[in-house]
């Protein structure tokens, strides 16, 4: 679904048409919300394929979400013919990085297979390491923070013990060190490790990172804006003084600084390539000069390092609505039924709305309320039914019983429930079969553990796998599903799901989540076309359906509703806009007014305000439940930044004193307008 494409025949600007084939030095797009960067990077992928006679596999284009990835890549592919496009990489930063440890695995020290550890695999990994190290696990979260950030910036665990200013630092430097013996021992990496691990590998080897740089002519970067310390340096080593690259960006839009992201990059640049050529662009090709007037306006409250101006020819269009709703209920019917009206009085198709908002949680209600109405609609980056976590753990059990050279299932469930198998064990144990080249679950049931490992260890770890070697047997001479319905209750898995959820009734219903998955698996046996089905190919099959259903989570389509976080929403666009719970402590964001961060919540709504093509809404409610008391809102401090001749207030009217005087200059315009009707 090409929501965007600029259409192959349009004609680009001057300085767009510059910047495309500008292709002789380093090249920076620095250019505000909807000017055409990303434009600017489809078309110079053809224009280098088509006019340079370079090759598409000696070009590499990065950006930020596999969304964004993928959507270039189609509008790429609509500029070339798919020969042309052969072995080009349009990939994200994280993408690219698996790639060169996938290709250069051995010179890294790890093994073909590694695996790749996801938030809830570190957790867990820093939990156990935490409570053997300091018999608690407290404060958990930080550390993993804490350690993100150190990867980010290319720190070492030596280093980082070194530059520990207090007691918590130190704590995390050394488990940080453990941390990454571990990742070693266990043939894993993280996801910080995707970006990091090339880095260091390329300034170890140059002749490596020599291969690398020939095989990579042209380089370009979207969203650069948001880049860290090491992706910085990942594209710098692989551009090397060459420097045939373009990186596309908008300082006002960087959203990631919580994540080590560095606007300053962009000034790192100049200074490290001197000959860089800067281009801006001022022209806005996607909205209103309305919705353009109220994003500069807005953004004009932050300092700025560059300043730039955006015009947009499209006409004025509709006034900005900020609409005040009594409760949240009310918010998400309000937004539902305008949504419906429209869509009905007009025939704009569903996929031209879109909803957004700060945190995911904002989503659920609005949901019920579309449902309700019948409404179609599409939710990015929600939890799909296989990545809770209680499906994530029966995927593991069924994956080993499939294949017991699975590492990475082995070491999601050897503690779920808990076996008293703690990291030293694992460690030893990992040793071992990395010694031995056999997998943990086959070292496991082993005799030869018997000299690194204490006996009641051994124990524990060959209960562990003649238990699940028993079941596999079962598995293949009767019942399969029979016989994982009773592995279930042996294991007493719904007693772990309680004591690891939040009330009964939400352990309750994940354990409905796990019976849901068996029963999947027993209509895979019963539909069995060829007859030979077996827990292997069973197994492969939900594997498979996992795999689709994350990729129609990311497909978009016309006929819905498009709802996602205003940081998921960066670099689309949608004719129809509506930014739901427009309050202060939502957007600001509490822990952001307290951190003092407003700048960064303000960027983030010129990320949500700069999405709109036509139209924009605002809602806020004037009551809201929070941890089951109602509270008062007050609106965001941001609508009252906007220019007011440009924004209706509705619902305004009711309102008491002080939400009025809160709403100050902008409320006064809403009311005189509301006086002139
Ligand atoms: P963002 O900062 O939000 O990522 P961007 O700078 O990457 O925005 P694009 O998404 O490339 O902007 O372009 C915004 C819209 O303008 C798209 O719909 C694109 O097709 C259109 N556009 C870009 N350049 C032109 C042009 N020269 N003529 C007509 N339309 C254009
Ligand atoms: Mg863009």
């Amino acid at each position: 679904s090409l929501q965007h494409a600029l259409p192959p025949m349009s004609r680009l600007n001057e300085r767009q048409q510059e910047a495309v084939h500008y292709i002789d030095g380093p090249l920076l797009v620095l250019a505000g919300a909807g000017s055409g960067k990303t434009s600017v990077i489809t078309r110079k992928i053809a224009y280098l394929i088509r006019d340079c006679g370079i090759r598409a596999q000696h070009i590499v284009a990065v950006t930020f979400t596999n969304k964004a990835a993928r959507e270039m890549k189609e509008r790429v592919m609509s500029l070339v013919k798919s020969s042309e496009a052969k072995g080009l990489t349009v990939s994200t930063f994280h993408n690219l990085g698996l790639n060169i440890i996938r290709k250069e695995h051995a010179t890294l020290g790890y093994k073909p297979g590694f695996t790749i550890f996801d938030e809830q695999d570190i957790k867990a990994l820093l939990r156990e390491l935490m409570q053997k190290e300091y018999a608690g696990d407290d404060g958990v979260d930080e550390v993993q923070s804490q350690i993100g950030s150190w990867k980010n910036d290319l720190i070492t665990p030596a280093q980082a013990l070194e530059k520990a200013r207090n007691p918590s630092e130190q704590t995390a430097a050394i488990i940080y060190e453990h941390y990454n013996r571990m990742l070693r021992a266990y043939n894993a990496v993280d996801f910080d490790d995707l970006i990091g691990l090339p880095v260091q590998l390329f300034s170890q080897h140059p002749e490596i990172l020599a291969k690398w740089q020939a095989r990579i002519r042209y380089m370009l970067v979207d969203e650069y804006q948001d880049t860290n310390s090491s992706q910085y340096l990942l594209v710098k080593q692989l551009v090397s003084e060459r420097a045939r690259f373009t990186v596309v960006g908008d300082d006002d839009q960087s959203i990631y600084a919580w994540r080590g992201a560095r606007p300053e990059n962009l000034v790192q640049l100049k200074e490290d390539f001197p000959s860089l050529k800067v281009i801006m662009l001022e022209q806005n090709y996607r909205s209103t000069s309305r919705i353009l007037r109220a994003a500069n306006v807005l953004i004009a409250n932050n300092p700025h390092v560059f300043e730039k101006q955006l015009w947009s020819e499209l006409g004025k269009g509709d006034e900005l609505r900020a609409i005040r709703c009594r409760n949240e209920d009310a918010e998400a019917e309000r937004v539902a039924l305008e949504i419906l009206t429209q869509h009905l009085k007009t025939s704009v198709p569903y996929g031209q709305f879109a909803i957004l908002y700060r945190g995911n949680h904002q989503a659920r209600l609005m949901e019920m309320k579309l449902q309700q109405h019948q409404v179609p609609y599409h939710l990015s980056g929600g939890t799909s039914f296989f990545s809770r976590q209680e499906v994530k753990d029966i995927m593991a059990y069924l994956r080993l019983l499939a294949n017991p050279d699975d590492d990475n299932a082995f070491l999601r469930i050897i503690n779920v429930p808990r076996r008293e198998i703690g990291p030293a064990t694992l460690e030893k144990l990992a040793n071992y079969a990395n010694g031995r080249n056999v997998s943990l679950y086959n070292a496991a049931s082993e005799l030869g553990v018997n000299e690194c490992l204490e006996q009641r260890f051994v124990e524990r770890l060959q209960r562990f796998t003649s238990g699940l070697d028993k079941v596999r047997q079962q598995c293949a001479e009767g019942d399969a599903v029979a016989s994982l319905r009773s592995l279930m209750m042996d294991l007493d898995y719904e007693s772990w799901l309680r004591q690891n959820s939040s009330s009964d009734k939400v352990a309750e219903a994940r354990m409905g989540n796990v019976w849901f998955l068996l029963d999947s698996l027993k209509w895979i046996f019963e539909n069995d076309e060829e007859g030979d089905m077996d827990l292997a190919k069973a197994v492969a099959k939900l594997l498979l359906r996992d795999m689709l259903e994350r990729q129609n989570e990311e497909d978009t389509d016309d006929q819905r509703v498009q709802m996602m976080t205003l940081h998921a929403s960066k670099g689309l666009e949608f004719p129809h806009v509506f930014i739901i719970g427009m309050e202060e402590e939502i957007l600001p964001h509490r822990s952001s007014i307290e951190a003092d961060s407003i700048e960064e919540e303000r960027r983030l709504t010129y990320v949500g305000i700069t999405r709109a093509r036509k139209t924009l809404a605002f809602t806020f409610s004037a009551k809201r439940k929070q941890y089951g008391e109602i509270i008062d809102c007050l609106p965001s401090r941001f609508l009252d930044e906007l220019p007011p001749e440009d924004l209706i207030w509705e619902g305004l009217e009711e309102a008491p004193v002080e939400v009025k005087q809160a709403t100050g200059k902008a409320a006064l315009a809403g009311i005189r307008a509301l006086l002139k009707q």
